[in-house]
């Protein structure tokens, strides 16, 4: 099952001109800072253009005539110049960082507040570090491509046609021998691109590779100790360091070579432009003051095509982010409530399948034709092997999952017609996995209600039999728990889990018994916390130990989504069918 659930590491959009209208859709929120950004572009690129057209104009009209009365003026405005450039680059810039911040953040929000209405199926098919990836990296990188890359797209395009304009007025002939630089610079680009773009791409893979072999250290340190797994772990790191290491080297090495290159083009346009500009200088066909502005030209127009063709990449791989964050966004939410949908008032907790089919897949059938019906207050006790369907009965009571046939009722409410919220407000959860946040024992307890008292969490507390081991901590109800629950035992767990559904104070209760051992004096301790919650509540229990299953009003026992056996403990144990086999009598 997991196979089809590997992060996508698509580089390329699949529906390129959708994306980008969409991002736009975002970014045009801010259409004025927008337009500001453009026009200080259209500056810092105008001005970086007019820079080395000034010195030629200095040279030519003052230096080389010597007419220096002129020059502190042109001068003065060369240096203007290069101000008001630097003035435009960093408004450019603090502006398009601004917009980029809060296109991100907007888009943040809106996947928040959509992954909370998505429907729990959504999130089966998904695995964790998969939304993790899209919640963090993908918009991450939507964000840095937005904070530079826009920018520098506009002014080079801007750079880029100013100049080779400029350049044909000054002098069309120049400006060709120039020109013939072009092809050995694309040559050059492609010969090191082909080899850094296979190293690279090497690099990426053996960088996933190791942190999952990372991860999986991390997370089954136990698992791999108590099976003395270590050295083939280390050997198995120590493999994937070596090969990044390697592709690391190359696509470092070949990728150093770009700016070499560049230097080197440089330089040798440098010499085209000194050696035909002199032979056309003596000839009288350009000046000098030219030939000094082409080699700063030159210069600038090698620049944004290098940049264009480095951009190219980052921006196609952050409109494919983009994408995967819009394909979530594009998920169909839960079924909104009905209309007519009501909220259930001082819910007494009659539950009752009648009829109940449902499957996980289309057209498959985990539960088939349930029914059964519990009173207010009784506790039912639900049975059966692995894999019959415990847990599936328990998630489409709560309306994680829609129906294939019949239907559940509480307090003979059709629970489709319930508001969902509602609905859920009125049952307690005490799982097998107790699900702890980041934060306070106290914090945890109240998640149940969060406008309770200090003084309600402790009372909820003392009933869940969890007080005295609270008092214990070092903190008290302050101490610091981790998602891990570090720090307190597995059986503690589970009574802060209690105590988290005492404050909740539901109608329905909902227990999965722990299938691990714990120490039989927690064990205890759990068993009476939990008769004492169940009291005066319809509970019910996916049910391992026998004693739970004794002290039920009724026994559901199941297989294969079947409900084969259906009764008191007394009335199974007389059919003699699979409890009796189970109690092994
Ligand atoms: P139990 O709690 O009795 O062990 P479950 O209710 O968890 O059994 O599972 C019943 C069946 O449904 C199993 O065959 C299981 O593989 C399947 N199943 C459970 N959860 C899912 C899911 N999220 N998606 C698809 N199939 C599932």
């Amino acid at each position: 099952m997991s196979s089809n659930k590997k992060p996508s590491k698509r580089k390329r959009p699949d529906d390129l001109k959708g994306t980008i209208a969409r991002i736009w859709r975002y970014l045009s929120i801010q259409k004025g800072w927008l337009f500001l950004v453009i026009v200080m572009v259209v500056f810092s690129s105008g001005f970086s253009l007019l820079g080395p057209y000034l010195t030629s104009v200095a040279i030519d009209n003052y230096l080389v005539p010597a007419e220096l009365e002129g020059l502190p003026l042109i001068l003065g405005l060369l240096v203007a110049v290069y101000v008001l450039q630097s003035a435009a680059t960093f408004f450019q810039n603090f502006w398009m960082i601004g917009i980029a911040q809060k296109t991100v953040y907007r888009m943040r929000k809106d996947l928040f507040h959509h992954l909370h209405r998505l429907p729990i199926p959504f999130f089966d098919k998904k695995t964790h570090g998969e939304l993790m990836s899209r919640l963090t990296n993908d918009i991450e990188n939507v964000s840095r491509t937005l904070n530079s890359s826009v920018i520098q797209i506009f002014s080079s395009v801007l750079t880029l046609v100013g100049t080779v304009g400029l350049m044909l007025w000054l002098s069309p002939l120049l400006t060709l021998i120039t020109f013939t630089i072009i092809p050995l610079m694309f040559l050059g680009m492609k010969w090191i691109t082909n080899r850094t773009g296979h190293y690279f791409k090497e690099q990426q893979r053996n960088l996933g590779e190791m942190n999952s072999v990372i991860e999986e250290t991390l997370s089954g340190q136990q698992i791999i100790k108590s099976f003395s797994q270590e050295k083939r772990v280390l050997t198995q790191l120590n493999e994937k360091n070596e090969a990044l290491r390697t592709s690391g080297f190359w696509a470092m090495t070949y990728s150093g070579f770009i700016p070499k290159l560049m230097n080197v083009l440089n330089n040798v346009s440098f010499l085209l432009i000194a050696v035909a500009g002199g032979l056309l200088s003596l000839k009288g066909l350009v000046s000098i003051g030219v030939i000094v502005a082409f080699i700063q030209y030159s210069r600038l127009f090698t620049r944004p095509l290098n940049d264009l063709a480095n951009q190219f990449n980052t921006i196609l791989s952050a409109v494919a982010g983009a994408e995967r964050v819009f394909n979530i966004l594009d998920e169909k939410e839960e079924r909104p409530d009905e209309g007519d949908a009501v909220s259930l008032q001082q819910v007494k907790g009659k539950v009752a399948f009648r009829n109940v089919s449902f499957g996980y897949e289309k057209g498959g059938a985990t539960l088939t034709n349930l029914s059964f019906e519990a009173k207010a207050g009784e506790s039912v006790a639900i049975i059966g092997p692995t894999g019959a369907g415990k847990t599936t009965i328990v998630n489409l009571l709560m309306r994680f999952y829609e129906l294939n046939g019949g239907t559940i009722e509480v307090d003979d409410h059709d629970v489709t017609k319930v508001k969902r919220e509602s609905l859920r407000q009125n049952m307690g959860f005490v799982l097998q996995d107790t699900f702890l946040f980041n934060g306070t024992v106290r914090e945890n307890i109240r998640y149940g209600r969060l406008d309770a008292t200090d003084e309600d969490v402790e009372e909820a507390a003392r009933v869940a039999n969890a007080h005295t081991f609270i008092s214990r901590l070092s903190e008290g109800y302050d101490t610091v728990l981790n998602q891990d629950g570090g720090g307190i035992s597995y059986g503690q767990r589970q009574l802060l889990s209690i105590a988290r559904a005492v404050l909740a104070d539901p109608a329905i209760l909902i227990l999965d018994e722990a299938t691990s051992s714990i120490d039989t004096r927690t064990e205890i301790q759990i068993q009476k916390a939990l008769w004492s919650l169940m009291e005066g509540r319809t509970s019910f229990i996916i049910a391992h130990r026998l004693n739970t299953i004794q002290r039920a009003d009724q026994i559901i026992a199941l297989d294969q989504g079947k409900i084969i056996e259906k009764g008191t403990h007394e009335q199974l144990l007389e059919q003699k069918g699979y409890l009796w086999g189970q109690v092994g009598t």
